[in-house]
């Protein structure tokens, strides 16, 4: 099963004004269970655009899209909220942990907010997240006493403890140093063994260092890149026919890499 699958993925922001921006032009994407996929671009290409509208945050204009075996495009409101809660995990770059809680309340709220009941196992699932991300000794600390870095590794575990099968971020080691953002992202990686996780970033370093695979929005264009990267393991198809988004041509198609 593919965790994702876009096809003519179109966003238009504020269509009927004189404002109206298209932000995303028939994005065709596929992506496998299990993988760490990078969503790279300079600022504006519209990477916070998809991962809000993959998330179902934000709704698109035209297209299709499937997450897991949903059909976003037929789902009411109430179904997405649900969908929203169940089944992805989302890591935003300023954390946005809820105020005024511990940490054990956070993973709690969202294992509530996930439809878990049994406090045994929410109990037994938090241990095993904080764990993950090395903060086991946290629990009763309060989410505004840490540091960036332990914040977004919080903001992981809340993610992670839903036990989605879909984990979605959006520049979460924007705000971090060079050593935290080794963290957060060794965190990540090993979660993509498991699970798929899907990171949008700028920092063409991390791509090269943890990513399985990699596509470029430019100006809203899905494109893969074959001059900035050349990720280890996979052939990337010519660039001579640039009409055709490149992943269309290649392998990727069907397998979801590139
Ligand atoms: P990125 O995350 O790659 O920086 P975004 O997805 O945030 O890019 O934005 C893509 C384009 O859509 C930009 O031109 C941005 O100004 C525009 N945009 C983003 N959000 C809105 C919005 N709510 N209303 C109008 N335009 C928007
Ligand atoms: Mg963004």
């Amino acid at each position: 099963m593919k965790a994702i699958k876009v096809e003519n993925l179109k966003k238009v922001y504020n269509p009927y004004s004189a404002f109206s921006k298209v932000a995303l032009k028939d994005v065709s994407l596929e992506v496998e269970e299990s993988e760490f996929i990078c969503i790279m671009g300079t600022s504006g290409s519209g990477k916070t655009t998809l991962i809000n509208v993959l998330s179902t945050i934000d709704e698109a204009t035209n297209g299709k899209i499937q997450i897991n075996l949903h059909n976003l495009m037929t789902m009411s409101e109430n179904e997405k909220a649900l969908l929203r809660k169940k089944e992805i995990g989302f890591i935003f770059q300023n954390y946005y942990l809820e105020h005024g809680y511990s940490i054990g309340q956070i993973m709690h709220n969202s294992m509530k907010l996930a439809g878990f009941k049994d406090e045994e196992e929410i109990k037994r699932r938090t241990d095993e997240a904080l764990r993950l991300v090395d903060l086991g000794k946290y629990q009763h600390k309060s989410g505004d006493a840490l540091s960036g870095g332990q914040k977004q590794r919080v903001a992981i575990a809340r993610a992670l403890i839903k036990g989605t099968n879909i984990i979605l971020a959006d520049e979460p080691t924007g705000n971090l140093d060079a050593e935290n953002t080794v963290k957060v992202m060794d965190i990540l990686k090993e979660i993509s063994k498991t699970r798929l996780v899907v990171l949008v970033t700028h920092e063409t370093s991390l791509i090269n260092r943890y990513a399985d695979s990699h596509i470029e929005l430019i100006d809203g264009v899905l494109q893969s890149d074959t001059t900035v990267l050349d990720v280890e393991g996979y052939k990337l198809a010519s660039d001579k026919d640039m009409d055709v988004p490149m992943f269309l041509q290649s392998d990727a198609k069907h397998t979801g890499r590139l």
